[in-house]
């Protein structure tokens, strides 16, 4: 399979090339040349596999002819050492909860998929150096890189990150690691670290010292991944007999999520429509109101990791469409709440139905609400466990959320990291050393 650009001006790239590069030339997103559709049979009797196996065909049409199905094969069942079930939560709205991974979050699944695919893509390059896949966040990302890329040998990961300003519980999930995984705390905020990421990247003299990518939802084995979700998602939805009509609701920020759930529809999945749902930071709502895309900074919200002011893969979903806005409209459409409305959400859901949403799935589930016509079923993304902001989850809806095993053993680690200051000489003089 191919890949070219969606700014048209970079070479063509196969797989190999759009995994190790992430970014093309000419600043654009990769995107497959070609989306194979899924056999019918597939559908007919999808409710009969489980997750793993629906994802190894879906992986299958995607990467088939780029990656050895046996490789493959060992790639996904990797990644998927975990379930993602969906649970009703009231009448005709269920929840596709995608926190049941390592740290409880979606991004799990790209980040493991994309660390095992560069692994086997660097092995068949002559002489391979060690890659260094550098990220910057201001928490989800950094805790799910890191763990997806634990212990892949040939890779070391550098998750930098702005001191005091990461919530505890997500700084224990990439500071105590150890092993390839380096955790620099830089005396600045999220921005400063981004800076030092991309004067990394551009400087000719310390990427002739070491070979240096990134591992952000740009990265196609990143995003289309979870494209797997959407597909279990109407598995158990069509064993429980409601699979007819659904409309499938996506929380979303940078839209690398949503993005891979309508690639998933464009192989065949019987989605009949989608919802974008999102906090305060309303750009692509105001899009498919206006047919304008106009980017703004983000706005700090309670669903931070959706505080997004200008989406990556607007890109991929305007080129997926032809760039045009009737057929997006007709596919997509979009919610915004605010802080206020989420707050009030989590209440309104506990009570009603005593389930507890993270403010970030709080968005999908009152999309549904608002949106829902007779006749249709409703699907929304509970993307975080409600534990990762227990802080203010505890606080709007009054109780002391029980923190699970697997994020309780994070926090008894020892912190390690590196302390850094926001000048990017001091940056380069480390990693020169490294
Ligand atoms: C990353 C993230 C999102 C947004 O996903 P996108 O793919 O960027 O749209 C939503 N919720 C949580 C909890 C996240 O970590």
């Amino acid at each position: 399979m191919k890949y070219y650009s969606t700014n048209g001006k970079a070479p063509i790239a196969d797989l190999h090339k759009a995994v190790v590069k992430g970014l093309a030339e000419d600043r654009g997103l990769y995107m497959p040349e070609r989306i194979n559709k899924l056999p019918k049979e597939f559908f007919d009797n999808i409710e009969k596999m489980s997750f793993q196996e629906i994802a190894y065909t879906v992986a299958s049409a995607f990467f088939g002819e780029d990656v050895d199905l046996d490789a493959l094969h060992d790639i996904v069942y990797d990644t998927l050492q975990f379930d993602c079930p969906v649970v009703n939560v009231k009448d005709d709205i269920y929840t596709l909860e995608l926190f049941h991974g390592p740290t409880l979050a979606f991004k799990d699944v790209g980040a493991r998929f994309m660390a095992r695919l560069l692994q086997y893509f660097i092995k068949q390059e002559n002489n391979h150096k060690e890659v260094n896949v550098l990220v910057a966040t201001s928490g989800d990302t950094g805790s799910a890189v890191a763990n997806g890329f634990l212990g892949v040998d040939g890779i070391h990961v550098y998750v930098l990150y702005p001191k005091g300003k990461v919530s505890p519980i997500q700084e224990c999930q990439f500071t105590t690691l150890g092993k390839n995984i380096t955790a620099i705390e830089v005396d600045g905020v999220f921005d400063d670290c981004q800076a030092l990421v991309k004067n990394a990247f551009m400087d000719a003299e310390l990427n002739e010292h070491m070979k240096l990518t990134s591992a952000n939802s740009i990265n196609v084995a990143r995003f289309l991944p979870q494209a797997f979700y959407y597909f279990n998602a109407y598995a158990r939805m069509k064993e429980q007999g409601k699979a007819d009509n659904l409309v499938m609701c996506v929380p979303s920020g940078n839209f690398g999520n949503i993005c891979a759930a309508l690639f998933g529809h464009e192989m065949g999945l019987p989605i009949k429509r989608f919802i974008a749902a999102n906090n305060a930071n309303d750009i692509f709502y105001k899009y498919l109101q206006t047919g304008k895309y106009e980017p703004k900074p983000s706005k700090q919200t309670l669903a931070n990791a959706m505080d997004v002011g200008d989406p990556s893969n607007f890109a991929r979903i305007y080129d997926l469409y032809g760039k045009s806005h009737e057929k997006i409209t007709s596919i997509i459409s979009g919610a915004t709440y605010t802080d206020e409305d989420i707050k009030q959400t989590m209440r309104e859901c506990y009570k009603a139905s005593g389930y507890i949403l993270d403010p970030h799935g709080a968005c999908g589930y009152q999309a549904l609400k608002d949106g829902l016509k007779d006749g249709e079923t409703g699907v929304f993304c509970e993307t975080a466990h409600p534990a990762k902001f227990k802080e203010k989850v505890d606080e709007i809806l009054g109780i002391d959320v029980e923190i699970p095993e697997r994020l309780a053993a994070f926090m008894r680690g020892k912190k390690q990291s590196v302390a850094m200051t926001k000048d990017f000489a001091d940056f380069k003089a480390y990693l020169m050393k490294q």
